[in-house]
């Protein structure tokens, strides 16, 4: 079981939240060929290890939190709030 402390909320069940992805950092659409889109949009690399990942708080505040989580264990390093959009 993954306990994630929202910075609104406090400890929370992981069940409350929802895993949106790996945190990318979003290309300039002005300065990106196709294949730099492809790779942020549907490409990830998935390594064991420590990942840095973002998740919705749905079933609480509804915000978007950065987590730093460790893949094979489930240990959780950091959560910290990036706002209502979410956005690295
Ligand atoms: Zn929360």
């Amino acid at each position: 079981m993954i306990t994630l402390v929202c910075p609104h909320c406090g400890p929370r069940d992981a069940t409350e939240f929802a895993y949106i992805g790996e945190r990318t950092a979003r290309p300039d659409p002005n300065d990106t060929t196709p294949q730099e889109w492809r790779g942020y949009l549907y490409l990830r690399s998935n390594p064991a290890g420590w990942a840095d990942e973002l998740w919705l708080h749905r079933a609480g505040c509804g915000r978007y939190l950065a987590v730093r989580r460790h893949r094979t264990t489930g240990a959780v390093d950091e959560v910290r709030d990036v706002g209502a959009g979410g956005e690295p």
